[in-house]
């Protein structure tokens, strides 16, 4: 009889058939743990359980260990696996909880990227959105200043943006633009890129002389590309679009660096892969929106912020020692040179930990207490899921458990009046703003001097030269007048601004300007070394907001109407904004007495001195309307303390185009000048 024997090639065939069948079941299996984790989520947050129960994790990492050893199976192996799952299982809990805190479920959202479709960006937004139960549609940008202007403009609900690179370092355009945009940081993305070349089917390595790269990916692959001999390297704007120019032109002698996705999206061939320096190249991407996000105090988060600390010894280190106080870790810290101002650096901070954290917002207390500026971008859930190893090593064996030194605490400080960043309760210390080299605030008396108005290049170069000789250390002149009138001279607008940056160049004085409105501020700082608040803008809230997000210190002026604790309000609309160098000017206000333009309130000074530690100046030329009574009451600003002065000088106030009446001569200064022995 016959027995059919299997050759050895069918064995084969049958083992490798029931390995697929094994395999089809793992993935089952693995489908089915995660539908069943995704179950656990919506119970404990029905329950309000906690969401990493690290140790459940930690056990149930040496149970499979232990199981592994009766299996004859290695428990390294087993534990590496596992650890995988758990964070899989991990994220997905995370993105339940995030979804339904921020009520995103179910929603389409629009995604604004730099880059068309198959590019890395589009690639990264798909990892963020894995998991998330929401349907997608992206729009494609030429420059990343249009994605953010796209969500800026309400046309995207989101955009995605690369910020760093491992190979080849920060993407600064980004950054710069975060920093200037209003928009908020709602999420990470760790996207690991696998540059490949790129050329039509029959191109081959040997046959290319033309080579199309972003130039990013040309130097996270520059070891490649230079030892491509004879071939030339042309900069492309986009990764993919680069993808997309070799399918069009369809010429074997040009390739595209790309990735894998772009060569199945335009039917080109993989000429190589892997063509990185490092094969650990991994680009950090951020997700922007309008509005912030929560995030749960279950997930493990990060914040990223902005902030500006001076150029004094020691400064950074000062300001760093407040997350170091709370215990919190910092994972990036880069510098840029603030735009405005080339000489000082903004310093780019992503720490561990959720802004709604009471740890975090006692640390953010103290960097406010101690930066020039410091804007928060946004707290979102971290990508870094750090396998809990905590007490298991490689072979399984349990050791003793670090002490855990998170403690999640709920609630922002109660604030002890309207006013918290402004007042002593949060820095009792007096601020001293730098004004390029010029200290206020730390007890000299500064004086401020100039026109009311930037009338001409002649007036504003006179009476700069005039003020300066006499003492002044910084000059004003508006440039924007906002008049009672509509009839009357409203300034000579930036035409006026560059006359009056011109003058203080010369006559080495930094220099005060009011801004009018919010939609000047950005363009204003460009030049203004001071934005002067009006009087009669001290509640214009939008514009202090505005100010609160320049770089440049900004003057408050009290309102015509206002009390003290309104103008330490609208401080403190500046400096929650994130602008910490404010001062504050009395220069008046409306009360029965007529006898003086403005009743000079000189109690201010020490009132104000008491409840904050801003700097406080007097401006004696509105309060008294009138050239004679502008001394005393300088000299009166000086006995009470004052940290400065501001005064109206003009070449020849008769002929000036506003507050003539009240502006001194520039011999009046210069005796002032002399009786306050400046
Ligand atoms: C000024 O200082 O130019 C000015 C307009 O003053 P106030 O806003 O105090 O009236
Ligand atoms: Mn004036």
């Amino acid at each position: 009889m016959d027995i059919p024997v299997q050759s050895n090639d069918d064995h084969i065939e049958t083992l490798r058939s029931n390995v697929d069948g094994i395999d089809g079941d793992i993935l089952n299996l693995l489908a089915e743990r995660r539908r069943l984790s995704l179950e656990i989520a919506i119970e404990k947050q029905k329950n309000r359980r906690p969401f990493r129960d690290e140790g459940r994790e930690n056990s149930l990492l040496m149970e499979r260990a232990e199981a592994a050893k009766a299996h004859n199976l290695d428990p390294a192996l087993v534990i590496r696996l596992w650890e995988q799952i758990l964070q899989d299982s991990v994220r997905l809990q995370h993105e339940q909880l995030q979804g339904e805190l921020n009520g995103v479920e179910g929603r389409n959202v629009t995604v604004a990227l730099q880059g068309i479709e198959g590019s890395y960006s589009q690639l990264a937004a798909e990892q963020f959105f894995v998991d998330k139960p929401v349907t997608r549609t992206y729009l494609g940008c030429v420059r990343f200043a249009d994605a953010v202007e796209a969500v800026e403009q309400g046309r995207a609900d989101m955009a995605v943006l690369p910020v760093e690179n491992t190979t080849s370092g920060g993407i600064a355009e980004v950054y710069d633009l975060l920093l200037h945009s209003r928009l908020s940081v709602v999420g990470e993305v760790k996207f690991r890129v696998k540059h490949c070349l790129l050329g039509t089917s029959d191109a081959t390595l040997e046959g290319l002389k033309t080579v199309y790269g972003h130039p990013q990916a040309v130097t996270q692959c520059s070891e490649f590309v230079t030892a491509l001999q004879g071939v030339d390297v042309i900069y492309f704007g986009d990764t993919a679009m680069s993808g997309r120019r070799i399918q069009e032109i369809g010429d074997h002698t040009v390739a595209a660096i790309a990735s894998e996705e772009a060569a199945r999206m335009f039917g080109l061939q993989v000429l190589k892969r892997e063509i990185g320096n490092r094969s650990e190249n991994y680009t950090r991407f951020l997700v922007v929106a309008r509005d912030s996000i929560s995030v749960d105090p279950q997930i493990p988060s990060k914040t990223s912020m902005v902030m500006s600390v001076g150029n004094d010894p020691g400064a950074l280190m000062d300001v760093l020692g407040e997350f170091r106080d709370e215990q919190i870790a910092l994972v990036k810290l880069e510098s840029r040179p603030t735009v405005d101002n080339p000489w000082e650096e903004m310093f780019y901070v992503d720490f561990d930990g959720n802004s709604a954290d009471a740890r975090v917002q006692r640390a953010l207390n103290g960097v406010r207490r101690k930066a020039k500026f410091i804007r928060l971008l946004g707290s979102y859930p971290s990508q870094d899921l750090r396998p809990q190893r905590r007490s298991l090593d490689e072979k399984g064996t349990k050791r003793t458990p670090e002490p855990s030194i998170t403690v999640v605490d709920r609630g922002p400080i109660p604030s002890p009046n309207g006013y918290m960043l402004a007042g002593r309760g949060h820095k009792s210390a007096n601020t001293v703003i730098d004004i390029s080299g010029i200290k206020l605030g730390g007890g000299d008396m500064v004086v401020i001097a100039g026109p009311c108005a930037v009338e001409s290049y002649e007036q504003v170069m006179e009476a700069a030269a005039s003020v300066k000789a006499s003492g002044a250390t910084l000059l004003r002149g508006g440039c924007f007048k906002p008049r009672t009138s509509p009839y009357s001279f409203q300034g000579l607008g930036y035409e006026g601004l560059e006359i009056l940056a011109e003058a203080g160049r010369v006559h080495d004085m930094p220099i005060v300007t009011e801004v009018p409105a919010p939609e000047e501020v950005e363009r204003m700082s460009e030049l203004a070394d001071v934005l002067q608040i009006g009087a009669r803008n001290m509640q214009n809230f939008t514009l202090l907001s505005e100010v609160g997000l320049s770089s440049r210190p900004v003057m408050l002026k009290r309102g015509l109407s206002a009390s003290l604790d309104e103008l330490l309000q609208a401080a403190e609309y500046i400096l929650a904004a994130g602008n910490q160098q404010v001062f504050l000017c009395e220069r008046g206000i409306r009360t029965f007495e007529t006898s003086t333009r403005n009743t000079l309130d000189i109690a201010a000074v020490p009132v104000l001195r008491n409840r904050t530690h801003l700097p406080v100046i007097v401006d004696p030329s509105h309060a008294a309307g009138e050239r004679r009574l502008v001394a005393p009451l300088a000299l009166a600003a000086q006995a009470v303390g004052a940290d400065g002065i501001m005064v109206e000088v003009h070449p020849n106030p008769d002929e000036a185009l506003s507050d003539g009446p009240q502006s001194l001569t520039l011999d009046d200064f210069s005796q002032l000048m002399i009786s306050m022995r400046m």
